[in-house]
C-alpha cells in the first residue's frame, strides 16, 4: 500500500501515520522529521534546511524529493509506505509520480485530513515533541505525557517545536492554502483523494481512515 497523508499542519497526519505504518506493515515517512534531522547534523545542507524551516517556508524541493528517493529505496518500503508531509505541491506530487512511474509503482491512495483552523490552532498550540527521537509527539491536553515534559517512550526531554509558535503557525496555513491545497485537485483528478474528518479522538479519526482505504 502507498499512502499519501495530506493535511493542514496539525492536523494528526504523524499520529495516523505512525498507527497505520504499524497495521500495515510499512514505513512511516515524515519529511518534517527527515529535515529535522538533517537540521540538527548540523551540515551545510542542515543549516539552509533549518532557515527555511523557522520561517514555516517550503524547503526547495530537489532537496526534499532526494529525501524521499533514498528513503523509499530501502528494502523496508518494497511493499509500500506512508507518506506524511510529502507531496505539499503539486510540483512534488508530479516529481512523485515521476519517481514511482520508472519502478511500475503508483499511489494507492491519498488521504486528506480535514481539520477546521481554529481546533488547526489547538492542536499545534499543545504539541510537544521529543528531543531525542522527532517521531516522538504528545499533546498537552489531548495526548499528555505520564511524567510532564518527559517522552513516555524514551524519556527523552519533550519540547515545542521552534515552528510551533503562534508566528509561524500563521504562516505556516498560509503556505498550506497556498501551495498544499492545489494538491487537492490533482489528486481528485487522478480518482485517489479520500476525504476525512480529522476532528475527534484519535481511534475514530483512525477507524475513518481505515473506512476509505482499499482493503486485500
Ligand atoms: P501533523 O503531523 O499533521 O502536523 P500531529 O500528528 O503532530 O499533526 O498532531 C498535532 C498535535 O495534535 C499533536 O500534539 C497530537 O498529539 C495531537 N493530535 C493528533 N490527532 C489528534 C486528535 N484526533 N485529537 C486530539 N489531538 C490530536
Ligand atoms: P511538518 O513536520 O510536516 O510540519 O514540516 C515542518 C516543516 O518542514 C515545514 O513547515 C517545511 O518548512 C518543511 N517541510 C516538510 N515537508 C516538506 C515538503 N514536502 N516540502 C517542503 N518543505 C517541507
Amino acid at each position: 500500500m502507498r499512502l499519501v497523508l495530506v493535511g493542514p499542519p496539525g492536523a494528526g497526519k504523524g499520529t495516523q501515520a505512525t498507527l497505520l505504518a504499524a497495521s500495515l506493515g510499512v514505513p512511516h515517512i515524515s519529511t518534517g522529521v527527515l529535515l529535522r534531522d538533517e537540521a540538527r547534523a548540523g551540515t551545510p545542507l542542515g543549516e539552509q534546511v533549518a532557515e527555511v524551516m523557522a520561517t514555516g517556508g517550503l524547503v526547495p524541493t530537489p532537496v526534499t524529493l532526494g529525501l524521499v528517493e533514498q528513503r523509499i529505496a530501502e528494502p523496508d518500503a518494497a511493499e509500500g509506505f506512508i507518506l506524511d508531509g510529502f507531496p505539499r505541491s503539486t510540483e512534488q506530487a508530479e516529481a512523485l509520480d515521476a519517481l514511482l512511474a520508472p519502478h511500475g509503482q503508483e499511489l494507492t491512495a491519498v488521504v486528506l485530513l480535514d481539520l477546521p483552523d481554529e481546533e488547526v490552532v489547538r492542536r499545534i498550540g499543545g504539541r510537544r515533541v521529543c528531543a531525542a527521537d522527532a517521531a516522538h509527539s504528545f499533546h498537552l491536553d489531548t495526548a499528555p505525557p505520564a511524567d510532564p515534559g518527559v517522552c513516555d517512550h524514551c524519556g527523552g526531554e519533550l519540547f515545542q517545536r521552534e515552528d510551533d509558535r503562534p508566528e509561524t503557525v500563521l504562516r505556516r496555513q498560509q503556505v498550506y492554502r497556498a501551495e498544499t491545497v492545489p494538491l487537492i485537485s490533482y489528486y481528485e483528478a487522478a480518482g485517489l483523494l479520500r476525504r476525512v474528518a480529522a476532528t475527534g479522538p484519535v481511534a475514530e479519526v483512525a477507524q475513518r481512515i481505515r473506512a476509505v482505504l482499499p482493503t486485500g
